[in-house]
C-alpha cells in the first residue's frame, strides 16, 4: 500500500527569498515606511495588484486586518448591517464585529455556496455585503453583483482561499469593490501571516492606506495616491495593521509560483473527485461552469450515513492516515457557525446546518503526486465501504 503524504505540512519558502532575508537582517530595515521609497512591502503591492489586473494594493497584517479595513473604508455607518455567508471563518464574522457592524447570516446549500433565495431574502436589509468564498468555493457572482449593483450595495469579497480562481475569467477578489486574500500558512502563499486588500477604487484604498497606519506623511511612499490621501491625513484613527518588510520577502518570490500551484492543485482535486464520486456514500459538488477552481483542500458530502456513522467513517480513515474534519461535528469548529456565540443573536439557519453535519474537509496540497493522490481516495473509498458495507449487510 502506498504511504499516505503528510497533508498538514505548510509549502516551504522559494530559496529566492534567503539573498532579500539577509540583507534586511543586516540593515535592519524592516519598517515598510523605513525607506524613501520601494520598500519590501511597497513592491509587494506593485506586484501583487499587477498580478490580479487591480489598480490598487495594500498590504496589511492578516487577511482579517483586511476585511476590517475594507468594512472601516466603506465609512459604513455604526451598526451597519452587512450579509456575510454562514459556511465561513469565525475571523469573517468578528471582522464584522469589530468595524461596528452587524453581521446578517445568509444560508449556504450543501454545494458549500450562498443560496440565493435566502440572499435575496435579506438583501434588502443590508448596507453591505461581504461574500467569503469558504474554502475557494464561488458563489454565483453572476447574481450577487447584479442584485447587489441594482441597488448600489458593495460588495467586500472575501478571497482568502481563492488566490488563482477565476469567473468568467476574471480574478476573484477583482469582482467586487474590494477583495482581500491572505498569506496565512494554510493559504496558497505562505508567509506565516499577512494579507492584502485590492482596489480600483482610489479614495477607498487612499482610506485603507491612512487607517492601516501611515500616519504623517507616510501615505506620500503610496505611489500615485497623493490628492486622495492628502484629503483623508489626520481625518481617520490610525490602527496600525502593516505588513513588515520580513514578511513581503517571503512572499514576493511566492507570487510566481501561483499558477503552478493552483494547476497542480487543481489536478490533484479533480482526481481525488472523480474517484469519490463514484461512491454511493460521497459526493463532490460540482464547481459553477463559470468558475475554475484554485483548491489546496478537498471537500466532500457524505450520503446517507448517520451521525455514529459519519463518525465512524472519520476515525476509520484517520486510522488509515487520511485525517478529516467533519465541520459541524468537530468540537468547537470555528466553520460552524454555533459556535460563534459572541454574536447576540445566532439564528438558526437549517440549510447551512445539514450541510455542515455532513460535509467534511481535508487538505490536499498541490505538492502530491498522482499516486499520492490515488493513496488518498482509496483511503476514503475504503472508509466508506467499512462503514456502509458492513450497515448494509
Ligand atoms: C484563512 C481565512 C481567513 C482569515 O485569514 P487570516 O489571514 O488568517 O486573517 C478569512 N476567511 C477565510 C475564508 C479564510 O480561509
Amino acid at each position: 500500500m502506498t504511504q499516505i503524504p503528510d497533508m498538514h505540512d505548510a509549502e516551504p519558502i522559494p530559496d529566492a527569498a534567503r539573498a532579500e532575508i539577509d540583507r534586511l537582517l543586516r540593515s535592519g530595515d524592516l519598517f515598510r515606511y523605513h525607506a524613501p521609497s520601494d520598500s519590501p512591502v511597497a513592491l509587494l503591492e506593485g506586484e501583487f495588484a499587477t498580478h490580479l489586473g487591480s489598480k490598487y494594493a495594500l498590504a496589511v497584517s492578516s487577511c482579517s486586518a483586511a476585511l476590517f479595513l475594507s468594512l472601516k473604508a466603506l465609512n459604513l455607518p455604526r451598526g451597519a448591517r452587512v450579509l456575510i455567508p454562514a459556511f465561513t471563518f469565525a475571523a469573517v464574522p468578528s471582522a464584522v464585529v469589530h468595524a461596528d457592524c452587524h453581521p446578517v447570516l445568509c444560508e449556504v446549500g450543501r454545494d458549500y455556496r450562498i443560496d440565493m433565495n435566502d440572499f435575496v431574502a435579506k438583501l434588502d436589509t443590508v448596507q453591505a455585503v461581504l461574500i467569503s468564498h469558504m474554502r475557494g468555493h464561488t458563489s454565483d457572482m453572476d447574481a450577487i453583483l447584479a442584485l447587489c449593483g441594482a441597488r448600489q450595495i458593495p460588495v467586500i469579497e472575501d478571497a482568502a482561499h481563492s488566490l488563482g480562481a477565476t469567473w468568467n475569467g476574471r480574478n476573484i477578489g477583482t469582482l467586487g469593490r474590494i477583495g482581500c486574500f491572505s498569506f496565512q500558512s494554510y493559504k496558497l502563499i505562505n508567509a506565516g501571516e499577512g494579507g492584502i486588500l485590492v482596489t480600483d477604487d482610489a479614495d477607498l484604498i487612499a482610506r485603507a492606506i491612512i487607517m492601516s497606519g501611515a500616519y504623517e506623511h507616510n501615505w506620500a511612499k503610496h505611489p500615485v495616491l497623493g490628492a486622495a490621501c492628502a484629503k483623508w491625513q489626520n481625518q481617520l484613527p490610525l490602527y496600525n495593521l502593516r505588513l513588515s518588510n520580513l514578511s513581503a520577502a517571503i512572499i514576493r518570490p511566492q507570487i510566481s509560483h501561483i499558477a503552478g500551484r493552483v494547476a497542480d492543485g487543481r489536478r490533484n482535486h479533480d482526481h481525488v473527485a472523480k474517484a469519490l464520486n463514484a461512491c454511493p456514500w460521497i459526493d463532490v459538488p460540482d464547481k459553477l461552469p463559470q468558475e475554475q477552481r484554485a483548491p489546496d483542500s478537498l471537500q466532500f458530502n457524505l450520503i446517507g450515513m448517520s451521525d455514529a456513522q459519519v463518525l465512524a467513517f472519520a476515525e476509520t480513515a484517520k486510522s488509515a492516515g487520511v485525517r478529516i474534519q467533519v465541520f459541524g461535528l468537530s468540537r468547537d469548529n470555528a466553520r460552524a457557525f454555533w459556535n460563534w456565540q459572541f454574536l447576540s443573536d445566532l439564528p438558526d439557519l437549517p440549510l447551512t446546518r445539514a450541510m455542515l453535519m455532513r460535509a467534511c474537509d481535508t487538505r490536499l496540497p498541490a505538492r502530491l503526486t498522482s499516486e499520492d493522490c490515488s493513496a488518498v481516495a482509496d483511503v476514503l473509498l475504503q472508509a466508506a465501504h467499512q462503514v456502509m458495507g458492513s450497515a448494509a449487510a
